[in-house]
């Protein structure tokens, strides 16, 4: 949307009293004063308190689920269309952060290390790098972004974006340590060998969960987080299950359809119970993957997956050269009370959304702050 579409858009907000919108906002954006500052010409300046409370602003007015978050509380949507918040949040972002060169705060002394580079980290980082803190991100992944790089598709989020974090991270003098792996053992070790006063703990969950199926070990079978983040080509003309129905399984769907594939969600419950949001169901729907309701998986055998329709009990085979489960993901490592070791994002969580994210990792970086403070 252009500037002047924008500001009509904005000119809807009724600013409420209540704010529902913010309310509903897991990380609390504080939206009616973000839209008048948007309408007295205060980008920079909105820019530069959406990005305090959320650096991860910029990413969240593109893939938030809006429409369980602010956009489905807006007062505006009992009667036509809620105000298209996301879509001022995202002028305003990409302004701010394009257009603001970051202080590098000078330093307090203090060496934080923080494992785990994706938005939960970043957000911490920019957190604890603002307040002064010497901040070296590691990350098993080359570059920093997590989910974001490495997880989330291109067609839902571009990789401009997240190149844009890192500049801004390296920008505000946050360190970086790409191919870095821990293991439980090392991250214990961690702040005494490399003489950190605090560690944050923000590794994530990209370990799939695993599906107890027969057949799940088979050639063309994948579980969908690895599928996405080692951008496995199936070729062309396939024909591909996906089970799950979250928004994994969605990405993974859409991703198998563009690389040229007939792709079949396979989901046990009915369709109004899946976890992804109506939103992502539609663009899937849109893009041309089909579904399946009310079916569970049986078996994978060297012709397809034998899926069992849940009502009538009767099974039958789905011939398909390609099975992905995605239903779900767990994190690699244990949360453990160490001291000085402060832990957020999906590791805490299970996988969530990364405003969640975002939300846990400036909390978790709060913590870690008052613990430093309260030991000078
Ligand atoms: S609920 Fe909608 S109309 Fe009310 S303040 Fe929020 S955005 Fe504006």
């Amino acid at each position: 949307m252009e500037k002047i579409e924008l500001l009509e858009e904005s000119k809807r907000c009724l600013k409420c009293k209540n704010h529902p919108c913010e309310n509903a906002c897991p990380i609390g954006t504080r939206i009616p004063e973000i839209i008048d500052m948007f309408q007295r010409g205060e980008e920079l300046e909105a820019g530069k308190i959406l990005f305090e409370n959320n650096p991860m602003s910029l990413v969240c007015s593109l893939i938030c689920p809006f429409e369980n978050q602010c956009m489905g509380s807006c007062v505006r949507g009992i009667k036509t269309t809620p105000v298209n918040f996301p879509s001022i949040e995202n002028y305003i972002m990409e302004k701010y952060l394009r257009e603001t060169t970051f202080e590098n705060t000078p330093s307090n002394g203090k060496r934080i290390a923080i494992v785990g580079g994706g938005p939960g980290g970043l957000s911490g980082g920019f957190y604890l790098r603002r307040k002064g803190y010497d901040v070296t991100i590691y990350d098993d992944h080359e570059k920093m972004g997590g989910m974001l790089r490495y997880g989330i598709p291109s067609f839902r989020l571009t990789k401009d974006k997240v190149d844009l974090l890192e500049e801004k991270a390296y920008e505000s003098g946050i360190k970086f340590q790409g191919n870095k792996i821990f293991t439980e053992d090392s991250l214990r070790r961690l702040k005494k060998e490399g003489n950190y006063q605090g560690v944050l703990v923000t590794t994530g969950a990209w370990l799939p969960k695993e599906l107890n199926l027969e057949g799940v070990e088979r050639e063309g079978v994948y579980y969908g987080i690895d599928y996405l983040k080692n951008n496995i080509d199936l070729g062309k003309n396939k024909k591909v299950v996906v089970i799950g129905a979250g928004n994994v399984a969605m990405d993974v769907a859409r991703t198998a359809k563009r690389q040229g594939n007939e792709v079949l969600i396979a989901y046990r419950k009915k369709i109004e119970a899946a976890p992804a949001t109506k939103v992502e169901i539609h663009e899937t729907v849109e893009d041309g993957v089909n579904f399946l309701t009310e079916v569970t998986p049986v078996k994978i055998t060297d012709k397809g997956i034998v899926l069992e329709r849940n009502n009538e009990k009767t099974q039958f085979l789905y011939e398909c050269d390609n099975a992905i489960i995605a239903v779900s993901q767990k994190s690699q490592f244990n949360v453990e009370s160490l001291d000085g070791y402060f832990y957020g994002g999906d590791l805490v969580t299970g996988p969530e959304t990364v405003v969640k994210a975002s939300f846990t990792g400036r909390e978790s970086a709060k913590l870690l702050d008052d613990y430093l403070v309260g030991k000078e």
